[in-house]
């Protein structure tokens, strides 16, 4: 997922970028550069990442799937905060968005090198595998245990949103009038524009070709209440095989990558852990059920784009199509 924020890039003194959470995450802090702010932000971003990267072995998340079936392990608070709301949302979403797919991830093995279309029988085999409510959570020793032996978590659909609020927290904090935090698409937008005229944040074409856009989002944040934007889409992470074409983004209740005619959902809101949770969750469920998730979600909007290249919004989205190819569907 990629959102191109422009129209006030012109004022920015500098931007920083490092590989972080599977991704590039770009900081860029308008009107002056700032080292420290910088700092605090890439080292609590690769903070987040040892602690909850299923790449890192001896990451909290890591420890947790070591221990499926056996017993429950002691986290991090970051790490027992990001899993209950993943859990959280599990619940809201009907199991939709399951931060226990991580059997199915390893499976497919989609964005590793070694991507592959797994036989009927080896889905149906892990499939068991991947429910929210074998994980267990206790609030007094702040651990986690999942419930059966082979079970995995995995956080991709939600840590980056985790580590973009924790982002956007320093800036509020410091001296910094505002900033553009980008953790692979996961954006949040800190304080007011110069000339207080709204941001404008690009939604991706979902084709499968990275960078043209095809609309645009106006954004209006302050500085004590940043917004955030965050896609999921078929195009981050994909492979071929057969003639099909394989996404990263699953359906919990069949184990392939969910196909409901949607291209990509972009959430906007003001908390991206939320937001991020949400948009996998909507992207899994389909628009039906995606738009009536987002509209029982207080502060939440969402833009669907549709394989059949029309777009849908609801109705608090000031949103432009820039790409005539696409076309707007009001309801
Ligand atoms: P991106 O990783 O492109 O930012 P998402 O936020 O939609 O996109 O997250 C997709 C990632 O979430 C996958 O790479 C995988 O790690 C995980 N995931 C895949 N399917 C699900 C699901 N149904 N529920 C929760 N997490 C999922
Ligand atoms: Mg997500």
């Amino acid at each position: 997922m990629l959102l191109l924020c422009f129209g006030a890039c012109a004022q920015t003194e500098s931007s920083r970028a490092e590989f972080a959470l599977g991704t590039v995450c770009s900081v860029t802090l308008f009107d002056q550069s700032r080292d420290r702010v910088y700092r605090d932000i890439f080292s609590r971003i690769h903070e987040i990442e040892n602690l909850m990267s299923v790449n890192i072995p001896a990451s909290d998340v890591s420890r947790i799937n070591a221990a499926a079936g056996i017993e429950p392990v002691q986290v991090h608070d970051d790490v027992y905060k990001v899993i209950e709301r993943a859990v959280y949302f599990a619940r809201l979403s009907g199991g939709a968005f399951d931060p226990s797919v991580g059997p199915l991830v390893s499976l497919w093995g989609i964005g590793t090198d070694t991507p592959r279309l797994p036989s009927q029988k080896e889905i149906d085999e892990i499939l068991p595998l991947i429910n929210w409510q074998d994980v267990e959570l206790d609030p007094h020793t702040r651990s986690v245990f999942l419930r059966r032996t082979g079970m995995a978590l995995d956080l991709g659909g939600i840590a980056k949103g985790y580590a973009a609020d924790e982002a956007a927290a320093i800036v509020k904090n410091s001296n910094v009038k505002r900033a553009i935090i980008d953790l692979g698409g996961n954006i949040v937008i800190c304080g007011e524009k110069k000339d207080k005229s709204p941001w404008r944040a690009g939604i991706q074409n979902p084709g499968y070709n990275r960078g043209d856009i095809m609309g645009i989002v106006n954004i209006t944040a302050e500085h004590s209440r940043a917004q955030t934007v965050v896609t999921s889409g078929v195009y981050e992470r994909f492979f071929e095989e057969n003639g099909g074409r394989f996404h990263h983004i699953f359906s919990p209740f069949q184990g392939y990558p969910a196909d409901n005619g949607l291209l990509s959902v972009t959430v906007i809101s003001h908390n991206s852990m939320d937001a991020d949770a949400l948009s996998t969750a909507v992207f899994v469920l389909g628009y039906e059920k995606g738009m009536a998730l987002i509209e029982a979600f207080p502060g939440a909007e969402a833009v669907f784009v549709f394989e059949d290249k029309t777009v849908r919004t609801t109705n608090g989205v000031k949103f432009a199509l820039t790409d005539n190819m696409f076309r707007l569907v009001q309801e």
